[in-house]
């Protein structure tokens, strides 16, 4: 049983002291048993406090943390039953890959039989067999990347965290250490809790998510939730590339029914007529509301489509299937579009797009929640 239970978990670094900052505040969070949960959010958002907090290696200020059913708050990091994959391996250089293995075993004296079991078996599951005489220098970055994960390995602990575990690595190497690291998942079937501040990482390794800012939780779910199902504007933005566009406005009773009117800085907006389904979110909603749609939601249309919003192409990026088309409305916003690469687009020419209305999100301005 390896769940690992937060309930209002707080940090403050410094407390009391002119330099205090509250890194952590206050967050819940029940990391299932064999789960495979990533803690996602920019530069500063308290993720890796958080990871520490988990591992012992960062008191806590406030709140309970259980791994199991074991309150482990004052538990000595060694007895938690965690291993710790940090970003820069942490390798001792003048040890072997199989002394660097099995370097925490012989600390705990374990018999020498059982360690060399453990260390082959690692070995095996990591193609590391033919390189554990090696020392860390002869190693390329994944090869030093795998024994750090192998040192977690061994000790066979009931949670492994991974603290931006392949952010040394170049993008080849990253893509493919994220395939390794799931498949690891799968076969040790264990717990894992994996820090990172790349959405795409965070997308395609997460069974659920965990999105942090400002030392709060924003959302946690799964992957595709989290995409379809944005709770916040913060969320919607954070989750897909380019980011959703938002667009500032007001929805107004029309000829038809409701319709939502954007109200740019200067000029004038875009009006467009909502389904019934935007149409009840939109009564939610306070006096402005924002209306976001995602860049692969837009497609162009012909100049008399009912449905079309003008738009001015600043810069058309042509990416192979697709082109991105940086936009420009008639009342001065800047959006992004995704679009068919079936025709060549010249800058400054005239278009007109079409929103996806089924896929577009509604928010409440004040507040920045899902209406
Ligand atoms: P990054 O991706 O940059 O590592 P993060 O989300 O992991 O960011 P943390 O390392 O958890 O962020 O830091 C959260 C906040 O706490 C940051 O604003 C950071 O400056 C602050 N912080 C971290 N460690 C300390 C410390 N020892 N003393 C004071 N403040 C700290």
């Amino acid at each position: 049983m390896s769940s690992v239970t937060i309930d209002k978990l707080d940090k403050t670094y410094s407390p009391g002291k002119k330099d205090s900052f509250r890194a952590v505040k206050g967050i819940d969070l029940e990391i299932h048993d064999k789960e495979f949960m990533v803690l996602v959010g920019p530069s500063g958002c308290g993720k890796s406090t958080t990871l520490r907090m988990i591992a012992g290696l960062e008191e806590i200020t406030g709140g309970t943390l259980k791994i199991g059913d074991r309150i482990v708050n004052d538990v000595a990091p060694k007895d938690r039953g965690i291993a710790m994959v940090f970003q820069n391996y942490a390798l001792y250089p003048h040890m072997t890959v199989f002394d660097n293995m099995a370097f925490g075993l012989k600390l705990q004296r374990m018999p020498r039989e059982e360690i060399k079991r453990r260390v082959d078996n690692a070995a095996d599951i990591l193609g590391l067999e033919s390189m554990l005489d090696r020392k860390p220098k002869a190693l390329s970055g994944g090869q030093r990347q795998r024994v750090a994960v192998g040192r977690a390995i061994v000790r066979q602990p009931e949670v492994f965290l991974f603290d931006e575990p392949l952010s040394n690595l170049d993008a080849k190497m990253r893509v493919q250490m994220r395939t390794e690291i799931s498949k690891l998942h799968a076969r040790l079937d264990a717990t894992m809790i994996y820090v990172t501040h790349d959405q795409v990482e965070a997308m395609t390794m997460g069974d659920r998510i965990c999105v942090m800012k400002d030392g709060n939780i924003m959302q946690v779910d799964g992957p595709l939730n989290l995409y379809n199902k944005p709770q916040n504007m913060f969320v919607a933005g954070f989750i897909g590339s380019p980011p959703m566009n938002f667009f500032k406005g007001q929805v107004v009773d029309g000829d038809g029914g409701k319709k939502f009117v954007e109200t740019p800085a200067s000029g004038k907006g875009f009006e467009l007529l909502l389904d019934n389904r935007l149409a009840s979110s939109a009564q939610k909603g306070g006096k402005e509301i924002v209306f976001g749609i995602r860049p692969e939601d837009i497609e162009t249309v012909s100049a008399t489509d009912a449905e079309g919003i003008e738009a001015i192409i600043d810069v058309a990026e042509p990416m192979g299937a697709e082109t991105f088309l940086y936009l420009t409305t008639p009342g001065g916003h800047n959006f992004i579009g995704k679009v068919q690469a079936d025709h060549s687009f010249s800058l400054g020419e005239k278009i007109h797009v079409r929103f996806d209305l089924a896929r577009c999100h509604l928010f409440d301005a004040e507040t920045e929640n899902v209406l």
